[in-house]
């Protein structure tokens, strides 16, 4: 570069490589840093991604909590175990790679795109990240979460585990109002999705106690909204003797040990009879049939988590009992509004949570893999 002989023309340059050296700097400390699945499986990787500028309704949120949900598995290993051998690979479903996950994420806006006119930068929110096409049917009727163009933050598109998050819409923001970001995190999907399933029992909840099958971060988000919700309370079945006094301490009525051989007489004795109403968030073969077995005829089964297999009941005793089986898949917009009210209420006790720095997302997820975590872990910046 430069011309020599020619003083000023080779000042100018100088110049200019200043210049273009301060931009290069500028542009190295705005840049965003993610954890991503590059491959299924393997380590998430730290990427640096430029930093993003917000169009239309979009805005950025630069996060503080980003919580860490068995989901967050399924998706990280890339299938679903649909039982009989046959496997759901996300590969085939639309998952793009490389992928930032992270569905529970609190922050504060940092920037909106021209057209949000309800949200300010500084303002603290929680992110509903089941977000749909907009424009089906059960989009336009306010089920975004039941979508079947989805374009979930963390799933179908990029989500928390980063420094910042671009969220499409400002109407997917709610605002905290007080809260602290790492305590409601959660909300947005292990709270939410019990909530959603508790309202698909009905009143049943206040009169009958519900079996809650499963004591994890789920499990403990239902043992206590539950109690927000004017219920009678839970009976919980968990194979681990730590998440089972977890879940006595987040106020369920008894806890049975779902590996002990007369688990269902338990469960039955602890409901004082056959049951109404039953949650499954672990969802495989074992807990499906202990949840369908404890109920009397006209109960209600619904099946929240995506374990695996195949189901366990035999058909003519779905008409004989007349049970309903239902699946929940999260929760809407609406119930996620509906939910943070019940928060702001103090009516939730607190589950416990823990924080790791947002580098430990890999380790985080083979703690939770291998059953080493009780309650949620929130991954902080
Ligand atoms: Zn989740
Ligand atoms: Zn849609």
């Amino acid at each position: 570069m430069g011309l020599d002989g020619d003083a000023g023309f080779g000042e100018a340059n100088r110049r200019t490589e200043v210049a273009e050296l301060e931009v290069a700097l500028v542009v190295e400390d705005s840049r965003v840093k993610s954890y991503q699945v590059i491959d299924f499986g393997s380590p998430l990787r730290d990427t640096d991604l430029p930093d993003p500028s917000p169009t239309g309704h979009e805005v950025v949120v630069a996060v503080k909590a980003a919580g860490v949900c068995h989901s967050d598995l399924h998706i990280w290993e890339g299938s679903y175990d649909l039982g009989g051998g046959r496997r759901l690979m996300l590969k085939d479903r639309g998952i793009p790679l490389p992928l930032t996950m992270g569905h529970e994420t609190a922050g504060e806006i940092i920037s909106v795109g021209p057209n949000v006119t309800d949200r300010k930068v500084g303002e603290m929110v929680l992110v509903y990240p089941w977000i749909g096409c907009g424009v089906c049917r059960v989009c336009r009727d306010g089920y975004e979460n039941l979508c079947m163009k989805p374009r979930c933050l963390g799933v179908h598109c990029d989500g928390g585990y980063s420094d910042q998050i671009v969220v499409p819409n400002s109407k997917y923001l709610l605002p905290l109002d007080g809260l602290d970001p790492v305590s409601v995190a959660p909300y947005a999907c292990s709270g939410v999705t019990t909530y959603s399933a508790l309202k698909k029992l009905g009143s049943v909840i206040k009169e009958e106690p519900v079996l809650v099958i499963g004591a994890g971060g789920l499990g403990l988000m239902c043992v206590t909204i539950l109690k927000a919700m004017g219920g009678k309370g839970a009976i919980v079945v968990d194979i681990d003797a730590k998440r089972r006094a977890a879940a006595l301490e987040a106020g369920a009525l008894a806890a049975v040990d779902g590996s002990a051989p007369d688990a269902l007489a338990q469960v039955v004795a602890a409901l004082g009879g056959p049951g109404w109403a039953a949650i499954d968030l672990v969802g495989s073969p074992q807990t499906a049939a202990l949840g369908f077995d404890s109920l009397a005829k006209g109960g209600k089964f619904i099946l929240v988590g995506l374990f695996g297999g195949s189901s366990p009941w035999s058909l003519p005793l779905i008409p004989m009992k007349a049970v309903t089986i239902e699946g929940n898949y999260t929760g809407n917009l609406a119930e996620t509004r509906e939910l943070l009210d019940l928060v702001r209420s103090g009516a939730i006790p607190k589950i416990p949570i823990r924080t790791r720095p947002m580098s430990e997302a890999t380790e985080t997820l083979e703690d939770l893999k291998a059953g080493r975590i009780v309650g949620r872990v929130v991954l902080t910046p």
